[in-house]
C-alpha cells in the first residue's frame, strides 16, 4: 500500500486515547489500567487530578505526565507526532471521560492521523452516552451539542434550530447555569421532554426526567450541585409543521420585539431569521418596515 498507511506499517508507536472514569473508579478498564502502566508518555489536562487517578490504580506517574490543554495543543501536536514517529508509546487522557469529547485532543489526533502514523483507542466512559442511555428517550438518532454557546445571538440561533431538530438533543451544561438554561430552552421550543443526567457514576447520582416543567421543579430552592448532562427530546413532526411555516404576522411581532429591545435591523433580522427559519432577506425587510416612520 502507497500514501500514508506505509508510516503506519512502520513505526510501532501509537497515540492511544484512554477513556477514564467519571466519577467512579471502578470503572477503568483492564486495558485502560495497561494501557496507561505501559505508556510511556501519558498526556493529560490536569496533571495533579492524573496523577491521583494513577496512584489510585497503583500506576508510577513519575516523569511520564505532560499536560496538555486547549491553550498548548497546537504547539504540542508536532512534538506528539515526532514522539510516535519514533516508536513511542503516547496516552491520552483527559479529566474525566473520553479524550477530545468536549475536551482537548483533536488536534493532536489529526496531526498524528495526518502524518500517516496509529491513533486507537481504549473506549470507556462517556458522559454524553451514559446520560442518553439511561434518559428514556429515543436513542436511534440523537446530536451532540457539546457545551452551547453561553449568550449572544450564537446562543439563540442554536437553541432555535433545536424547535425543529428531529433527533434527540444532548448537550453539556454547568450546576450554576443548568435552570436558567433550562427557563431559556422552554422559553425557545416549548415545554418539552427532558431528561437530567445528574452525578452519573458518583454517590449522588439521579436522573430526573418528566417535561421542562416538572424537571424545574425538582429544584425549588434553585441550587443544583455536581455535574449534569441534559438530554431534549426531539420534535416532534407536529412541532417541526408549526415552526416549517411560521405566518408573517408571527414573523412581524418577533421582530418588534426584538427592535423595541434595542436590537438594530441586520441583528432582529439575523435573529428571527434563525429562530423561525425564515429567509434573513425577508425578515431584514419586514424589520425595515416595521421601523418607525416606515410607510405603513
Ligand atoms: N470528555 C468528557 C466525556 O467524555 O464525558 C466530557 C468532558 S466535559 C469538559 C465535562 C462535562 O461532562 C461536565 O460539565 C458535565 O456536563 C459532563 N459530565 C462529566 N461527568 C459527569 C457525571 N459524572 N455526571 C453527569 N455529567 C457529567
Amino acid at each position: 500500500m502507497v500514501g500514508p498507511r506505509t508510516h503506519e506499517a512502520l513505526s510501532p508507536g501509537a497515540l492511544t486515547l484512554v477513556a477514564t472514569p467519571l466519577g467512579n473508579l471502578g470503572d477503568v478498564s483492564d486495558r485502560a489500567r495497561t494501557t496507561l502502566g505501559a505508556a510511556d508518555v501519558i498526556y493529560c489536562e490536569d496533571t495533579r487530578r492524573t496523577r491521583v487517578l494513577l496512584s489510585a490504580l497503583g500506576i508510577a506517574g513519575a516523569g511520564r505526565l505532560r499536560s496538555l490543554h486547549q491553550h498548548n495543543e497546537a504547539a504540542l501536536a508536532t512534538a506528539v507526532v515526532d514522539e510516535v514517529a519514533a516508536g513511542r508509546q503516547v496516552a491520552l487522557v483527559s479529566d474525566a471521560g473520553t479524550p477530545t469529547i468536549s475536551d482537548p485532543g483533536r488536534r493532536v489526533v489529526r496531526a498524528v492521523a495526518d502524518a500517516g502514523l496509529r491513533v486507537t483507542t481504549v473506549p470507556g466512559p462517556s458522559a454524553v452516552v451514559a446520560a442518553l442511555s439511561v434518559s428514556g428517550l429515543d436513542t436511534d438518532r440523537f446530536v451532540m451539542e457539546g457545551f452551547v454557546p453561553r449568550r449572544g445571538p450564537e446562543r439563540r440561533a442554536r437553541l432555535a434550530a433545536w424547535r425543529s431538530e428531529p433527533r434527540t438533543i444532548v448537550f453539556y451544561e454547568s450546576p450554576q447555569r443548568l435552570l436558567a438554561t433550562l427557563r431559556e430552552v422552554r422559553e425557545v421550543i416549548g415545554d418539552r421532554r427532558v431528561a437530567i443526567a445528574r452525578e452519573l457514576t458518583k454517590i449522588h447520582e439521579e436522573v430526573v426526567r418528566g417535561s421542562l416543567s416538572e424537571v424545574l421543579e425538582h429544584w425549588p430552592d434553585g441550587e443544583v450541585r455536581g455535574e449534569v448532562v441534559v438530554v431534549v427530546a426531539g420534535a416532534a413532526g407536529a412541532d417541526i409543521a408549526a415552526w416549517a411555516t411560521p405566518d408573517a404576522a408571527a414573523v412581524r411581532a418577533a421582530l418588534a420585539a426584538r427592535l423595541a429591545a434595542g436590537d438594530s435591523v441586520r441583528d432582529a433580522a439575523a435573529l428571527v431569521a434563525a429562530e423561525l427559519g425564515v429567509g434573513r432577506r425577508d425578515a431584514y425587510a419586514a424589520a425595515l418596515a416595521l421601523r418607525p416612520g416606515s410607510p405603513p
